[in-house]
């Protein structure tokens, strides 16, 4: 996106902003639906959590996107965007039976990934249709913070417990009609995934009343320079293919869903930042910014790499720098950054802010959370207001 319009929208609603273009992520979208529109029903469902302001929601709804969900709050915030509870699916991870209830109750698809719960839910509700969450323990990704397919990753049902599901499905005479799978966050080899496919191809052969197959998602956008992502062209002509195939074999046309939430979001964000000081120290010059790890946790939770440029003085010569944050922790954003000169009062610009960046904001040191902008059919929307200090103390009750 354009600079200028950037540092117009940083003066307009100040900063720390985040600004979304929904273009991208319509042309997102149509990448992944284009790669696979040689099978007869494909479902995307956008994994709400990676930015879940209900206006972006709401774009998804207009793209006839389903949602993925991982909390009951979710599903709440799908619903008030206008999603019909059919277009949902809620795939939690440790939740309560009462809350996995409670989103059957409202018709949405449940997903279940353990033994216990499914047990319990089958005994209760054996009419309601449930899709199970399988662990192919297939690594994909090498960063075991988000990576969820291996072997000690507590998400999904083993693929050596098939037999126990099948006990539980037969005793309960409960009805499955989905198999899922979500690997881990970097699908670099398509081989690898095709593999993991293969898996869940075996396991839906165990099920009379399969309707779908849920393949997750794992697709890599890139945020370096260099950085490859996944090949979606690739991977669409070979799945395809495949489970074409397997639709004949099983006797039925599935449903191919997919459950992408970084490949959507990612790279329609932006998030602006102002510079308060420059400190030049024995080592380094730091760029100390109007933010911190409340804003944008990733580079420090999972050390990713978000690119940063000078919006303000682009012209500028280039220097390194590292860039930090205000809060009273080591929240580096990036160092030995070659960006052009930093002034005080400069906008930086973050780039692939879209993904789990809004989302996982907190309001530590009890500073504010960012506003959100949204830039959608050439005009720009303020899609969250900034909080204010009534935000902080309104749920306290002063009691001494
Ligand atoms: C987080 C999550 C996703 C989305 O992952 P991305 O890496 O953002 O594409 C999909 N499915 C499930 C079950 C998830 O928890």
């Amino acid at each position: 996106m354009e600079q200028n319009l950037l540092l117009e929208l940083a003066k307009k609603y100040e900063s720390p902003l985040y600004v979304y273009n929904t273009d991208k992520i319509k042309s997102q979208y149509k990448k992944i639906t284009s790669a696979f529109s040689k099978v007869k029903n494909v479902k995307i469902n956008y994994a709400v959590k990676a930015l879940s302001n209900v206006n972006i929601l709401k774009v998804f709804n207009e793209l006839e996107s389903g949602l993925d969900t991982v909390s009951i709050q979710e599903v709440r915030l799908g619903l008030s965007a206008g999603f019909e509870p059919k277009d949902i699916i809620y795939t939690p991870n440790g939740v309560s039976l009462k809350e996995i209830e409670d989103v059957a109750k409202l018709g949405v698809q449940i997903n279940i990934d353990n033994l216990s719960i499914l047990e319990l839910f089958g005994q209760k509700y054996p009419k309601t249709p449930v899709c199970i969450r399988i662990n192919p323990h297939v690594m994909a990704g090498g960063n075991s913070k988000i990576s969820v397919g291996h072997i000690d990753s507590k998400f999904g049902i083993s693929i050596h417990q098939v037999p126990h599901i099948k006990r539980v499905v037969e005793n309960t005479g409960m009805l499955i009609n989905g198999i899922h799978m979500h690997t881990g966050s970097d699908i670099l080899d398509i081989d690898t995934f095709l593999m993991a496919t293969e898996i869940l191809f075996k396991i839906t052969k165990e099920f009379k009343n399969i309707e779908f197959i849920d393949f997750g998602s794992g697709f890599k956008v890139p945020y370096k320079l260099g950085d490859i992502s996944t090949n979606i062209d690739e991977l669409g002509k070979h799945l395809s293919k495949r489970f074409n195939e397997f639709c004949k074999e099983y006797g039925k046309e599935l449903t191919l869903m997919f459950e992408p939430g970084k490949f959507l979001v990612s790279e329609a964000g932006y998030f602006l930042a102002t510079v308060n000081v420059i400190k030049q120290t024995t080592s380094t010059v730091f760029a100390g910014i109007d933010s911190g790890l409340n804003h944008l946790i990733r580079p420090m939770f999972y050390n990713s790499y978000h690119h940063i440029e000078n919006i303000s003085n682009p012209k500028g010569r280039e220097r390194f720098y590292s860039i930090v944050g205000y809060i009273c922790e080591t929240d580096t954003f990036g160092t030995n950054r070659r960006i052009s000169e930093i002034r005080e009062e400069d906008v930086l610009c973050f780039h692939n802010a879209g993904a789990y960046c809004f989302s996982m904001a907190s309001n530590y040191n009890s500073r504010y959370r960012p506003a959100e902008v949204m830039i959608h059919n050439k005009k720009d929307y303020l899609i969250r207001k900034r909080e204010t200090f009534d935000d902080i103390i309104k749920n306290q009750d002063i009691v001494i």
